[in-house]
């Protein structure tokens, strides 16, 4: 094999393999490296007890003909093999507090959203309607997420807008200003952090279509694997890069931790933005360059516990439900107290049958602090191993305060359990290499915009990154960062257009 490539594109998330179809597709000889054995980081879907179980994609939005992710997926060639269904009209997310019976549904499409809401909170109609403008003249704004060329920072001051504050200006009944927030574990909202448009990007999406993928996340990375090699690129698994090797201010070659080199003009890096500094050769970047990148906050890990169902015994929900013990601490997730863990819960059903589903995961905030003990076991492909006896214990005692929570808010699912195993943010940190199994990278944060903003430009010009520590995480943001990152070669303008027309 030539070991000399146009582009070199470094981690085979879903940052690293659209931008690699993408560039693929305009006429590149590209390169991805993965240093798993599968590509996909959190797309893929793997089988365990006899389920199939999502590492990242429970649920996609703006799907729907005509919408964003849905013209940039058929643009690539994902769409019409992409198998998806779409979650409940009415109700694609529950919401439930505490010991109430009540349940709030998000429906889609505005005008659903709205009267759903309506239904429940009658007197603040007005101000689910003015919410609902006001999310989405944000949306309207990040000309990108609407296909057409702009910039995000010359909308700062949006930037800067609160999303707590802002949903609470709205309506006024504290129950619904809750539902309105619920879905943050979706971002790892925190209340005096996360920016509006986090919220309205991603909530917007869903709103106005909400799927999942009927055979896992998993398919994205298949089918973007064939699309890339069909267009003539090269994907290696297993291959982990470990130096990034620049002369003269340029990158010129990559090396793998089993010492094979790969040579390229660009190079583009789906990895953690401190990883990639941290593995580049370079005295291009400044010290206070890297002290930014390496100081920026993460978004906080997720301990889940994954079951596989007994055989038609738990009914296919096709929402998903997001639970908190008590409405006034959604903002508040993140800082949890030990001993009052855990105090929320997101569960998404995993894929259907008959009407029954067949597994589950349940996802609840974890702090990295929790896990110090086992901070320096690694589990890697080449060396799974186990982190010991202690760490089991941990989990199991984790799964079972989960497992609580979950038979309170919904009795006789314990039975319904026939297996069950269980992730950490160490879990998430060894797979695919997010600092401290952080879920969705650096931490947004309105108080500080331009801190947390990383353009796909590094000070060496031929090195760019994708991926979710650009702009906005989860499948439709990390989209929109590979457009901006393939953008800087194609010309965005170019690339917008190509789509469009499509
Ligand atoms: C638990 C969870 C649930 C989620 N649920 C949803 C959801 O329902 N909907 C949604 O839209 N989003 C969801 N997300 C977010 C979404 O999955 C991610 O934002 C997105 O997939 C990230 O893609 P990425 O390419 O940036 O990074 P990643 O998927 O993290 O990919 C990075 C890749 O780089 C590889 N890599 C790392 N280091 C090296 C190296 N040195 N050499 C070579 N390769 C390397 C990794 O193995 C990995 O494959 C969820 C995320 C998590 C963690």
């Amino acid at each position: 094999m030539d070991n000399r490539f146009d582009i070199v594109v470094i981690g085979s998330g879903l940052g690293g393999l659209l931008s690699s179809a993408i560039l693929s597709k305009n006429g590149y000889n590209v390169l991805l490296l993965e240093k798993n054995a599968q590509v996909g980081g959190c797309l893929q879907s793997y089988y365990r007890d006899g389920a199939m179980f999502e590492t990242g994609v429970h649920y996609i939005g703006g799907l729907d003909s005509g919408q964003t992710l849905h013209r940039i997926f058929s643009y690539v060639g994902l769409l019409p093999a992409l198998k998806l269904s779409r979650l409940d009209i009415d109700g694609f997310d529950i919401i439930r507090f505490g010991n109430n019976k009540n349940k709030f549904a998000y429906a889609q499409t505005y005008e659903g959203f709205i009267d759903t809401l309506s239904g429940a909170f009658p007197k603040e109609r007005a101000g689910i309607e003015g919410f609902c403008d006001y999310m989405k003249g944000i949306c309207r704004r990040f000309p990108l997420y609407n296909l057409e060329s702009g910039n995000f920072l010359d909308k700062l001051e949006m930037l800067e807008i609160n999303a707590r504050e802002t949903i609470n200006s709205f309506v006024s009944d504290p129950i619904l200003q809750n539902v309105f927030a619920a879905n943050n574990l979706l971002y790892a909202g925190v209340g005096e952090k996360t920016p509006f448009y986090i919220h309205a990007l991603i909530f917007n999406s869903y709103i106005e279509s909400a799927w999942r993928c009927v055979e896992g996340g998993k398919q994205i990375a298949t089918l973007l694997s064939d699309i890339i090699k069909a267009n003539g690129g090269t994907i290696i698994t297993s291959a982990e890069v470990s130096r990034i090797v620049a002369y003269n201010g340029q990158v010129t070659n990559v090396e793998t931790t089993d010492k094979r080199e790969f040579e390229g003009k660009f190079f583009i890096s789906d990895l953690h933005p401190s990883n990639t500094i941290a593995m580049t050769q370079t005295d291009v970047f400044r010290k206070a360059y890297i002290n930014r990148i390496t100081e920026l906050e993460n978004s906080i890990g997720a301990f889940i516990l994954n079951v596989a169902f007994k055989k038609e015994s738990f009914p296919y929900l096709n929402h998903n439900v997001y639970y908190y013990s008590d409405p006034s601490k959604v903002w508040q997730g993140t800082n949890y107290q030990l001993k009052n863990w855990p105090e929320n819960y997101a569960l998404f059903v995993g894929s259907g049958k008959d009407g029954y589903s067949q597994s589950a995961s349940i996802m609840s905030y974890m702090q990295f602090s929790e896990l110090e003990p086992w901070v320096n076991s690694h589990n890697t492909v080449s060396s799974p191993g186990s982190r010991g006896d202690d760490y089991e214990e941990f989990k199991e005692n984790k799964a079972q305060l989960l497992f609580e929570l979950v038979e309170r808010t919904n009795p006789g699912f314990r039975s319904s359990v026939k297996a069950y195993h269980t992730l950490t943010p160490l879990s998430f940190r060894d797979y695919t290499g997010t600092p401290s199994g952080s879920l969705y990278g650096v931490l947004r944060d309105c108080n500080e915009p331009l801190k947390t903003f990383i353009p796909a430009r590094t000070k060496i010009p031929n090195l760019l990154l994708t991926g979710q520590n650009l702009n906005v995480h989860g499948i439709l943001g990390v989209t929109v960062s590979s457009l901006v990152t393939c953008g800087e070669l194609i010309g965005i303008d170019s690339l917008l257009e190509k789509i469009r027309k499509h």
